[in-house]
């Protein structure tokens, strides 16, 4: 038990893993009368686990944000990261969204057998809720997300886990002015602010030690309740987002951190692994914030000055592999109901696939809506997200580590291009 103890957070994370596949199988299989109860420990535990990482956010959000801005300083430099920020998660969306396109039209995983796979599959499932939601936003609000970015009212958009472009946007501010008052105050509130966040980060690993157990039971409770049969039936749309996925994770984003940053992409999948593993385990990049500060600060080397600003900013407004998902969900359902689109229509998914992840809140399974959303547009029916709902969780986890990781590799892009030497180099 030691020995597993001193081993690096993420083979503790790994074996974690594993061990939940293998015990959740085994509840799902053989547990009979008890499965319930062992059903409720697992969901429980997971979310304490959830919970414990959630307290965080709020105080982190703003501690880490208001000491990023404070500590840049000059209005100039702040566009300037504030330009070179927007670009790289612009950049690598689009591309991301671009890799879906290619590989949906290339599989054409709404075709089964020369079939429509509305007609192959037939799945329950119940998308009312989400349809209420898509209800209330509608296309034409999509530009309007950015809304969202003033808030009436900074603590009921605190206390929103989806609306956290609010606070962002206050504390960019606050942090802003904050060097702009007379300098005993303003020195005063940045060594308050510093505190504050050096104590949250230290909060923060605290929580991290438990992500074996977290994980353990979060992923457990899942695989419990999911049985395979539904993988099978769905195995070529799965497969499409996996390789769309896998092609950005493991050849796109790789190259930009190669031949961007020169910095050695091997390292810095190392330097992620316990926020990647995060990720995938809770299907929440907000959830998984406090992680990605901490390794991408202690591990990759980024200076608090640029990982306190771009993380925080990326986790909530660039989502690379939701967007890719978005497009490749939003195509597949088109084929599946035999729906044609245009080579414009598909330019328009892609544009707004961009638009909506901005938007698109960090939580588990939060695409959905979007995914509503533009089917709406192009009149493809909205009863076809049941197509894939059974499989959207085990998906989620996967795009929400990618999110993650392109979050990461936008800090390391922007801290080489702003000089730092410290980051891991090839
Ligand atoms: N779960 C994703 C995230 O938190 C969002 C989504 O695609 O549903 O990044």
């Amino acid at each position: 038990m030691r020995k597993l103890l001193q081993l690096k957070l993420h083979w503790q994370v790994l074996i974690a893993l594993a061990l939940a596949v293998l015990v959740g199988t085994l509840t799902r299989e053989f547990a009979g009368d008890y499965q319930p109860q062992l059903l409720a420990g697992y969901k429980f535990t997971g979310s304490l686990f959830i919970n414990a990482l959630k307290m965080l956010i709020v105080p982190l959000i703003t501690a880490s944000i208001i000491t990023g801005v404070a500590n840049i300083g000059k209005k100039a430099s702040i566009g300037r990261l504030g330009g070179k920020t927007m670009l790289y998660y612009m950049a690598t969306s689009l591309v991301a969204i671009f890799v879906g396109l290619l590989m949906v039209n290339l599989i054409n995983p709404g075709v089964i057998n020369g079939q429509l796979a509305k007609d192959v599959i037939h799945l329950p499932g119940d998308a009312s809720q989400i349809l209420q939601n898509a209800q209330v936003r509608q296309p034409a609000d999509i530009l309007n997300l950015f809304k969202d970015m003033i808030p009436a009212n900074i603590f009921a958009a605190a206390a929103d886990n989806g609306q956290l472009i609010g606070l962002i946007f206050f504390c960019l501010l606050f942090g802003f002015f904050m060097t702009r008052i007379t300098a005993k105050y303003a020195s005063t509130m940045k060594n308050l602010w510093q505190a504050i966040f050096e104590i949250m980060m230290r909060i923060t690993s605290l929580v991290m030690k438990f992500t074996p157990i977290g994980v353990f039971a979060l992923v457990a409770g899942i695989v419990t309740t999911s049985g395979p049969e539904v993988f099978k039936l769905l195995i070529w749309f799965i497969l499409t987002v996996l390789a769309a996925l896998l092609i950005h994770f493991l050849v796109v984003l790789p190259l930009v951190l190669r031949f961007i940053a020169r910095v050695n992409p091997w390292r810095h999948y190392q330097a992620m692994a316990p926020a990647l593993l995060t990720a995938f385990s809770t299907a929440s990049s907000a959830a998984t914030l406090p992680v990605t500060l901490e390794c991408v600060e202690k591990n990759a080397g980024v200076s608090n000055k640029i990982t306190s600003f771009t993380v925080p900013l990326g986790t909530t407004i660039n989502m690379d592999g939701t967007a890719l998902f978005e497009c490749v969900a939003v195509i597949f359902i088109a084929q599946a109901y035999g729906v044609p689109l245009s080579f414009a229509a598909q330019f328009i998914i892609v544009f707004i696939a961009l638009l909506t992840s901005i938007g698109v809140a960090a939580v588990p399974q939060a695409s959905l809506v979007a995914i509503v959303v533009i089917m709406k547009k192009f009149d493809i029916p909205d009863e076809g997200i049941v197509l894939i709902l059974a499989v959207d969780r085990f998906l989620d986890m996967c795009r929400t580590s990618v999110n993650v990781f392109s979050d990461s590799c936008g800090a390391v892009v922007i801290g080489r291009s702003e000089g730092e030497k410290k980051i891991l180099l090839g």
